[in-house]
């Protein structure tokens, strides 16, 4: 079966709901979300033969509020947050992982 989101909500707890088609519902902490960024910014990018030392992150106070998301290419989310930063790509997998 091909794992997919059959449902995403932002909840007044600071939680984003995630409801798979599998019926795994899973609850994330929106700072956890933030946090696990797998954006080049948030990881640092590798050199060609793959060093790269992650960069110092640094968060506002804003930093772990969602603004909005929009489904990429069905097997992924991109969350857009209030301190501007919006170019993590968070895979279907990615996110079951946390
Ligand atoms: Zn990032």
């Amino acid at each position: 079966m091909i794992l997919n989101l059959i449902a995403v909500a932002p909840l007044p707890t600071g939680e984003l709901a995630l409801s798979w088609n599998d019926g795994v519902e899973q609850y994330l902490p929106l700072e956890l979300l933030r946090r696990a960024c797998p954006c080049a910014v948030c990881c640092g990018e590798p050199d060609v033969i793959g060093r790269g030392e992650a960069p110092a992150r640094s968060y506002k106070e804003n930093s772990f509020e969602l603004k909005s998301y929009d489904f990429v290419g069905g097997y992924a989310l991109l969350f857009k947050w209030a301190d501007g930063h919006a170019s993590g790509i968070y895979s279907y997998k990615l996110l079951r992982s946390l």
